[in-house]
């Protein structure tokens, strides 16, 4: 049977694109669709708006350290409006080269929402009907509002790009790593920030000690962050919760409430500890769902799981042989890099006729949080449970925010397996600590022993130095 494509790719984001792009490579006759706009979730609301928000709030800690160092500077403001304008520029200028990327292989592009018919059917929303041998869904994931009644007054990561002023006080709702490092870009940009997480500790799933020197540091640069505590209830706020709100007594400096300018333009909150509160803005980072309703999936006989999530194996393929998965939209790390990889395993896999499965494990990653996290392997508690470990462990104040007068501590942690002496974990909370763990992964992936990592001369004066210098564990488990 003659097609239309050699492979259809539905979504336009960090996997479909990079797909789409290898696969034309090979000769294939490739088409993408996408919806919104070229580049993703990444590029338009993700990673790259929110990096240039943190750069951008980094900028108000640096006005104190200047003076510290010698500089004769006064603080100025933040042009929130001037910023954004500058932000969506970019986005635009980035949006273009994807565009350019995919026209320049030779990949068609339909700008319009695609859904499943059948194996080899996709249907555009503007009802025209495309066959293809191949079919990849990349349709990555969306952000999730909780099932709680005045829900809809509240924001996700998706607005907070587009915000027309920036709040004088925002609720911050969940403990993951969107929702903290929004905690710390809005902080550093002015906001008053209040953050709710139902758990323990923020950070799920990472190192312990890491997570509890992150929610410190946050805490100490203004972050009035609650752990064990949700919301219970919300509303527009009424004329008397704005009286009552701007009658609360100063905390630290600020106002531990903030009533928005307008009458009834605030949002009131109740958290189940009691606090009663009136937010100009409420933003939910409380999860994110796969992007697969309405994709016709299951009628075409993809299995789509518990989650929303499309079920593959390790060669991304789907139950259906014609149809793959990559991506957020597969559930499994949810990082780009990954997502890319993904992409190209599928295209090595099918269009090059090399099966190749996609490498889990052993992932580098960092949290834009402020203070900054990188990682990768086990965290301490994990690698208890596996197998006798000793825990090489040093926190310190650096340097320069120690000559600036900052609190600002970093933590470096080596996890490291007894038998084997590899190390399993490692672990940073510093400044640049996503560009330190990018380094450091390579030698954690290649299999490194602690011994390795000694034989290493230290660059000195770093604060990296201290992976090397770690003579005795400070316990093992
Ligand atoms: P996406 O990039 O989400 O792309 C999917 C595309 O499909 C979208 O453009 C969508 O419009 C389109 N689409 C959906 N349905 C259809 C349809 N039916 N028809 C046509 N088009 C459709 N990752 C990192 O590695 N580092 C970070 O620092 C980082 N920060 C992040 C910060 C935030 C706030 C968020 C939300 C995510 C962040 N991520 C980060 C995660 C990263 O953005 C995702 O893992 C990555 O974008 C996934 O790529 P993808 O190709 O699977 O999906």
């Amino acid at each position: 049977m003659a097609f239309d494509y050699d492979l259809f790719v539905i979504g336009g984001g960090s996997g479909g694109v990079r797909a789409a792009r290898v696969a034309a490579a090979t000769g294939a006759k490739v088409a993408l669709a996408e919806e919104y706009r070229m580049g993703g979730t990444c590029v338009i609301r993700g990673c790259v708006p929110k990096k240039l928000m943190v750069f951008a709030s980094g900028y108000s800690e640096m006005f104190d350290d200047a003076r510290a160092y010698g500089w004769d500077v006064t603080e100025g403001s933040f042009d929130w409006p001037k910023f954004r304008g500058h932000l969506h520029k970019e986005l635009d200028r980035l949006e273009g080269i994807y565009r350019k990327l995919l026209d320049g292989s030779g990949v068609a592009i339909f700008d319009a929402r695609a859904a499943l018919k059948d194996p080899h059917t996709v249907v555009l929303n503007d009802g025209r009907e495309v066959s293809a041998k191949h079919i990849l869904v990349a349709t990555g994931g969306r952000p999730v509002m909780p099932d709680i009644s005045g829900a809809e007054l509240g924001i996700t990561s998706n607005d907070i790009f587009n915000l027309d002023d920036m709040p004088r006080s925002i609720l911050i709702i969940g403990g993951g790593y969107i929702a903290s490092e929004f905690a710390g870009i809005l902080n550093g940009l002015g906001v008053k920030v209040t953050q709710f997480y139902r758990g323990a500790q923020i950070l799920r799933g990472f190192d312990g000690e890491a997570r509890g020197l992150i929610a410190e540091g946050m805490r100490e640069k203004g972050v009035d962050l609650h752990l064990g505590t949700n919301i219970v209830e919300m509303r527009a706020a009424t004329d008397a919760d704005m009286s009552d709100a701007m009658g609360t007594p100063m905390e630290g400096g600020k106002p531990a409430t903030v009533a928005s300018g307008g009458s009834g333009s605030g949002i009131w909150v109740k958290a189940s500890n009691g606090i009663e509160r009136v937010f100009d803005q409420v933003m939910f980072a409380t999860g994110r769902a796969a992007n697969t309703d309405g994709m016709g999936l299951e009628q075409a006989g993809v299995e789509v799981g518990r989650r929303g999530e499309i079920v593959v194996d390790e060669y991304s393929q789907t139950k259906v042989p014609s149809v793959y998965a990559i991506g957020d939209v597969t559930n499994r790390v949810q990082l780009t890099p990954v997502a890319i990889r993904e992409g190209m395993a599928f295209v090595e896999t099918v269009f090059k006729g090399n099966p190749t499965p996609v490498d889990h494990d052993l992932i580098p990653s960092a949290v834009f949080t402020q203070p900054e996290f990188g990682t990768i392997g086990l965290s301490e508690e994990d690698a208890r449970e596996v197998e006798p470990v000793e825990i090489y462990c040093s926190s310190f104040k650096p340097m320069n925010h120690a000559f600036a007068g900052r609190s600002d501590r970093v933590m470096m942690k080596l996890v490291v397996s007894k038998a084997t002496r590899k190390v399993l974990g490692c672990h940073i909370v510093a400044d640049h600590a996503g560009e330190m763990i990018q380094l450091a992964g390579i030698a954690v992936k290649m299999g490194a022993t602690k011994e390795d990592f000694d034989r290493t001369v230290a660059v000195h004066p770093t604060v990296a130095e201290e992976l090397v210098t770690m003579k005795e564990p400070v316990r093992t488990a």
